[in-house]
């Protein structure tokens, strides 16, 4: 009897094993079928502007392969994008473009799964397509592209006026008492950047690197770098008469030049010669984006402004020339 019963019960057990494993088989959930790739004639072509779509394909062909969503994170002075990786792929295509629909520029292959793009326009949003590549039986297969949108980037270029020459040498612009130009300078504009980097804006300078790029190299920074204004920071001789002095060529050059006064009259208690045109100036003849170059004062008759009011001074420059790009300005 209990021989039977144990044989019985072993049955019953071997038949209940069997069948949720069986179960357990049935109840493995089929993988997702991937997306087929669309075919396209040509390499050149401009990504398709659709993300990868979520629905599943009709037909499955082996080759198929899908982007997943890409992020765009601002990092200094550009957008860091970044994608999860995808087994196989021999090079992911990157375009830009202003608008959803607009002109797509391819600005990169890459293999690796990141990439830091700093040559979007300054003050523009603009939006990424990523499509991976593939070599499948000696063909190259791509993905439909992934679409985000990246904020605009605010990037500016400020000099401390004079400093180090292109011989080596040091300028120190108008001097006074011992004072110099160069040195005068540097800390309005450290407060400048500083309050313009509260503001999110991106900003080239020599300021905290003691005044050492020569007008070549400042050249070249600009014209290397998406920038949106380019200001230069001065102030006048000790014989000149007390007050600001921005100087200006073009008619663009006069509206920032304006709107710097404006800011810095806002928070510093100094007199105002209104704004000059000049047309003999390096600064403003030779650099193709729009610049000022800004006589913060007198050296002999604003002195005291000059070294005492640096915070204010800083904050009323960044204040206007975050008002002539239009973005809000937070003390
Ligand atoms: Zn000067």
């Amino acid at each position: 009897m209990y021989r039977i019963a144990k044989r019985t019960a072993m049955l019953i057990l071997m038949f209940l094993l069997a069948a949720s494993v069986s179960f357990a088989e049935e109840s493995i959930p089929q993988e997702e079928p991937e997306q087929p790739v669309a075919e396209e004639p040509a390499a050149q072509e401009p990504a398709t502007e659709e993300p990868a779509a979520q629905e599943p394909a009709k037909e499955t062909k082996p080759e198929a392969f899908v982007m997943g969503k890409v992020k765009a994170k601002r990092s200094g002075a550009g957008t860091k994008l970044s994608w999860k990786r995808i087994q196989g792929v021999k090079e992911y295509r990157i375009f830009r473009a202003y608008s959803k629909n607009g002109k797509k520029t391819r600005i990169a292959v890459v293999r690796k799964n990141t990439y830091k793009d700093v040559r979007a326009k300054s003050g523009k949003g603009c939006y990424y397509f990523v499509r991976a590549c593939k070599e499948v039986k000696g063909k190259l297969v791509k993905s439909k592209a992934a679409r985000v949108k990246a904020k605009p980037i605010y990037r500016v270029y400020i000099e401390t006026g004079h400093g180090r020459r292109e011989n080596g040498q040091w300028d120190p612009g108008a001097c006074w008492k011992g004072y110099q130009e160069a040195k005068l300078m540097i800390p309005i504009v450290k407060q400048m950047t500083r309050f313009l980097e509260k503001q999110g804006v991106y900003v080239y300078t020599d300021a905290f690197k003691g005044n050492c790029y020569n007008l070549d190299k400042t050249r070249k920074i600009i014209k290397t770098k998406e920038i949106s204004a380019f200001v230069n920071i001065h102030c006048d001789a000790w014989n000149q008469p007390s007050g600001t002095l921005p100087l200006y060529k073009t008619k663009e050059q006069k509206k920032l030049a304006k709107a710097l006064n404006k800011g810095v009259h806002k928070y510093v208690k100094i007199k105002d010669r209104g704004l000059c045109r000049r047309t003999d100036l390096e600064t403003l003849n030779k650099v193709k984006v729009t610049s000022c170059l800004f006589e913060t004062g007198s050296i002999r008759g604003d002195n005291k402004v000059l070294r005492k009011k640096t915070k204010a001074y800083g904050k009323g420059l960044a204040r206007g020339l975050c008002t002539w790009m239009g973005i809000p300005f937070r003390g």
